[in-house]
């Protein structure tokens, strides 16, 4: 058959779908759907793989599929075979932007002098039954035994407190976990222009300059891949609570509160953990007389960056460039996580296809 041909069933009198590419006469059961007829004559002459796995819009058990065997009639034609993981990766991430739509914010972040509903912190723990953002987010994500699947959806849903949420709720470790925005310029920009000064003493200024600006270069690729790959391992993540708590320090919480002034920037002993191989990778890659310059460069695109994303949440921006961007990152977060990685530029979700359009 071909897709044509189906969609003329659209009706009870005859009522043909398709599902993973066979077509079926369902007109027979559509008066015993458990779900109600006018569910299944919503899809009548439509493809309903995806629906069926669907399981907010409509849960069904496996003998929901052997009853659709019973009315199989034929294959339809000339019609690309998507595989069955493709199929799931799809449900789930539909599954998990619906979640997104319900808020609010899904609809306002578009908007200049946006700014999130103030999440009511008894509601979120009953409904949700995540965590309770009245307590110490830590501790209680250490204990929780939630589900990789239940840990991904809730942290992705973000809330905003006007205040800073408490994190480890220890008073020697509360104020480790907080850093202030000029922090990172503050610490990052003396270590890269020390390493520019190892560069110029090999006295040669120009190679200095070039190396500097392949650095910058090469950050902004970083920036991309880290954020799409290590900070959003999500799928790839162990299934395990430690993990979780990893996911959630390194990115998690930025999502899960996006607006959190304090919890913003990357704190400068998790930023360390990761320029450490970084350096090492440049003074592998590069002979001695350019790493220098391209570490210094890659330093300095990253405080521009960690500063941009700050600027981007917190500051009524400045024209053009920059405005698209903050609608960009808010699309991020309050649309689609699973899309739209880069933060200072659109440039490499170009590249990798992965641009989000809102
Ligand atoms: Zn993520
Ligand atoms: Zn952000
Ligand atoms: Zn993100």
């Amino acid at each position: 058959f071909s897709l044509s041909q189906v969609a003329k069933h659209n009706t009870a009198d005859s009522c043909w779908v398709i599902h993973n590419n066979k077509v079926y006469d369902v007109t027979e059961f559509v008066s015993d759907h458990p779900g109600g007829d006018d569910l299944i004559l919503d899809y009548a002459g439509k493809d309903i793989t995806a629906i069926m796995k669907d399981v907010i819009e409509h849960a069904h058990s496996d003998a929901a599929y052997e009853i659709l065997d019973e009315y199989l009639i034929g294959t339809l034609d000339d019609h690309p075979v998507t595989t069955a993981k493709d199929l799931d990766r799809d449900s789930l991430h539909r599954q998990r932007m619906k979640l997104l739509e319900e808020e609010e914010e899904s609809k306002t972040y578009v908007k200049e002098d946006f700014k999130p509903l103030e999440t009511d912190t008894i509601t979120d723990i009953k409904k949700n039954n995540f965590l309770d953002l009245r307590k110490a987010l830590i501790p209680q994500l250490y204990k929780a035994r939630f589900t990789k699947e239940f840990y991904l959806e809730q942290v992705h849903k973000p809330r905003y407190m006007p205040n800073s949420a408490i994190f480890f709720g220890h008073p020697l470790l509360e104020p480790l976990s907080k850093t202030v925005w000029y922090v990172v310029p503050l610490i990052w920009l003396p270590v890269c222009a020390y390493h520019l000064s190892l560069s110029l003493v090999f006295g040669n200024p120009l190679l200095s300059v070039f190396s500097f600006g392949l650095g910058v270069g090469i950050w902004t690729l970083l920036e991309y891949l880290l954020h799409r790959f290590l900070f959003h391992l999500d799928d790839y993540l162990p299934d395990h609570q430690i993990a979780f708590l990893l996911h959630f320090t390194l990115h998690g919480f930025h999502h899960y509160l996006p607006m959190d002034r304090l919890r913003l920037v990357m704190p400068p002993t998790l930023a360390c953990l990761i320029a450490l191989p970084l350096f090492r990778l440049g003074h592998f890659l590069f002979p001695p007389m350019m790493a220098y310059g391209v570490i210094a460069g890659g330093l300095f695109g990253y405080v521009l960056y960690d500063c941009t994303h700050y600027y981007l949440h917190h500051a009524k921006v400045y024209k053009h460039h920059f405005r698209e961007m903050k609608k960009y990152h808010m699309a991020h977060h309050y649309k689609n996580y699973e899309d739209g990685y880069g933060i200072t530029s659109k440039l490499w979700d170009y590249a990798f296809g992965t641009v989000l359009s809102y």
